[in-house]
């Protein structure tokens, strides 16, 4: 299994970054690993080595550190805390800035800032290697009021996949581990009831063979005809699928 996706509880922390300061600074964001983080396998949780239903998580973020435009970490590192420790917040294992780390996992309470490394540019952000990391509600922090979490349902796949046949290559997801199905069902669902696939039950069975390429490819040729990917679903046709 090569692929992997950030996890919704985090891809839900940064969505809530963009809304609520759009001008902030991205360059120190990060998710997968570099090669230095490669190298140090479970130890970096920017390596995917977190398997849930099949489906390999990447469960570290890293936010940039931009007081200018608004992205605080200093106090938003002890929002975090606060929210943590009054039990309120249960998703966050453990969060970096400015060399000093605080780790809420057993043997590390009370939660305390203890020396770490590095990370001043960026806060990183760790959540918990449990379901934890599926739970996508907003993070309610002060920082973030008002904000939301991502569309119900949005793609997710990393930049360059997309959802297609099972027997397709690699950045091709049809439906080879348990979060693909589910994803690919609704694609399935979406499609018969926009009666461009057999309405039967059972049809919708979350892997994306034949048929359901000729499904989607049917429904791009009346919706898309301007695509070039027939029979492919990437984050345009998703995106109009779905609306
Ligand atoms: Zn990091």
């Amino acid at each position: 299994m090569a692929e992997w996706l950030l996890a919704p509880a985090l891809e839900t922390l940064r969505f809530q970054f963009n809304e609520q300061f759009p001008d902030r600074n991205k360059a120190s964001d990060g998710a997968i690993g570099d090669d230095a983080h490669r190298n140090q396998g479970s130890a970096s949780d920017h390596n995917p080595w977190v398997v849930l239903d099949g489906q390999a998580w990447v469960t570290a973020l890293d936010i940039t550190h931009d007081p200018d435009n608004g992205v605080d970490m200093n106090r938003f590192t002890d929002e975090m805390l606060e929210a943590t420790r009054n039990g309120g917040e249960y998703r966050l294992k453990y969060q970096i800035f400015r060399a000093l780390i605080m780790d809420t996992r057993p043997g590390q309470r009370p939660f305390e800032w203890t020396p770490s490394f590095e990370h001043y540019g960026h806060a990183h952000f760790s959540v918990l290697d449990t379901r934890a990391l599926l739970d996508d509600q907003p993070w309610d922090l002060p920082m973030l009021a008002g904000t939301t979490k991502p569309a119900e349902g949005g793609f997710r796949l990393r930049p360059g996949a997309y959802f297609g046949p099972l027997t397709g290559p690699v950045d091709s997801h049809g439906g080879a581990t348990g979060w693909e199905r589910d994803q690919v069902a609704r694609i399935q669902r979406r499609l018969q009831e926009l009666g461009y696939a057999p309405s039967h039950e059972g049809w919708a069975d979350g892997r994306f063979e034949q048929e359901t390429a000729d499904a989607v490819a049917a429904w791009q040729r009346d919706k898309m005809p301007g695509t070039t990917r027939f029979g492919e679903v990437w984050p345009d046709d998703w995106a109009i699928l779905f609306s």
